[in-house]
């Protein structure tokens, strides 16, 4: 794991509620050495191996772009309820306290289509399972989940799996 991009991660605690310590990749991404060495490492495992990247909003937006840039494919998108304009499929999951709801345009990925998700960060899993499932919704595969930050004490990566993670920056 690389220290230079760990460095730049603030953590601040208690936001955006007490007890929470919000990961804050703002200083990664104001740093230019940063931000390419973060989107490089997201992408690296996955040259040659996906049609499709998923950017999960807001902040899988973010690297999901230059991800598929990167590999040289285009970027759907899933989004919070009533953002896309078009036919939607969605997904409603479970949250500590309620549910929350994603979306996908019904067109964003064609079946068969080999699809690399991506977010910022990987907590509970509980946003990128709902993500899988809108994807095999389609008739698509999920070949890899790659995220800059995974939180290793939470039960994330099982959550996603047998679909395979990668993370770039581990906490214990
Ligand atoms: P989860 O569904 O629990 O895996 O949460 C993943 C989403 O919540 C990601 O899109 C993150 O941006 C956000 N998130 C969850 N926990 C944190 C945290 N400690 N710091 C920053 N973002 C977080």
């Amino acid at each position: 794991m690389s220290d230079y991009l760990k460095e730049l991660i603030r953590d601040v605690p208690d936001f955006p509620k007490p007890g929470i310590v919000f990961k804050d990749i703002t200083p990664l991404l104001t740093d230019p050495r940063g931000l390419n060495e973060a989107v490089q490492a997201m992408a690296d495992p996955f040259v040659g191996k996906v049609d499709t990247v998923l950017g999960i909003e807001s902040r899988g937006f973010i690297f999901g772009a230059p991800v598929a840039i990167a590999l040289g494919v285009g970027l759907a998108l899933v989004r919070k309820p009533g953002k896309l304009p078009s036919d939607t499929a969605e997904k409603t999951y479970d949250l500590e306290y309620g549910t929350d709801t994603l979306e996908i345009h019904t067109d964003a990925i064609p079946k068969g289509g080999r699809v690399l998700m991506i977010d910022d960060l990987l907590a509970t899993g509980g946003t990128a399972a709902a993500a899988v499932d809108l994807v095999h919704g389609l008739g698509a595969e999920v070949v890899g989940a790659s995220f800059l930050i995974e939180l290793g004490f939470l039960p994330g990566r099982g959550k996603v799996e047998p679909v395979p993670v990668h993370s770039v920056i581990r906490y214990e």
